[in-house]
C-alpha cells in the first residue's frame, strides 16, 4: 500500500493505523487478513511506490457513503486514527492527497465538512496494523 512521505512515517511508527481511500465504483483491493508492502510514493509517479519498507495487516476494510461518515461522531479522533491531529489537519492534507478533488476553494477548512465536495465522495476504510518494520 503506497503512502504519500509523511504519512508513510506514521504508518511505520505505528501512529496511522487508518486510511481511506476513494472507491471510484471499483471493489476494495485490499483483503481483510492479508498482509501488504508498506510504500513510499515517489515524487510525479503517481501510483507507484518505493521499495517495500515494512508491512501491515489488514485488520478491516468497509465502505463508506461519505469520507468521513456520520457514524464517527468525533471527527478528530478518528483523524487521529489516520496519523493526523485533528479533522482540520485531515481535511488539509486530504485536500493535498487528492488536488483534483471537487472543491474549488482549498482553504475552506471553516465550512462544515457537509459542505466540503471532496469529503462527499464514497471511499473504503481501511485499518490496519504494523506487522513489520525496517526501522
Ligand atoms: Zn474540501
Amino acid at each position: 500500500m503506497i503512502f504519500s512521505p509523511p504519512l508513510c512515517e506514521k504508518v511505520l511508527d505505528g501512529t496511522k493505523t487508518v486510511t481511506r481511500r476513494l472507491t471510484k465504483g471499483e471493489p476494495c483491493t485490499y483483503r481483510v487478513g492479508q498482509d501488504y508492502a508498506v510504500q513510499e510514493q515517489r515524487e510525479g509517479n503517481a501510483g507507484r511506490g518505493g521499495p517495500e519498507l515494512g508491512r501491515i495487516l489488514i485488520v478491516s476494510a468497509t465502505q463508506e457513503e461519505y469520507v468521513f461518515s456520520e457514524i464517527y461522531t468525533h471527527f478528530d479522533i478518528e483523524a487521529m486514527s489516520e496519523g493526523l491531529s485533528d479533522f482540520d489537519e485531515f481535511v488539509g492534507c486530504w485536500h493535498s492527497l487528492h488536488p483534483d478533488g471537487r472543491c474549488e476553494d482549498k482553504d475552506t477548512y471553516d465550512e462544515p465538512y457537509e459542505q466540503h465536495p471532496c469529503l462527499n465522495e464514497p471511499v473504503y476504510r481501511i485499518e490496519f496494523e504494523l506487522v513489520g518494520s525496517d526501522e
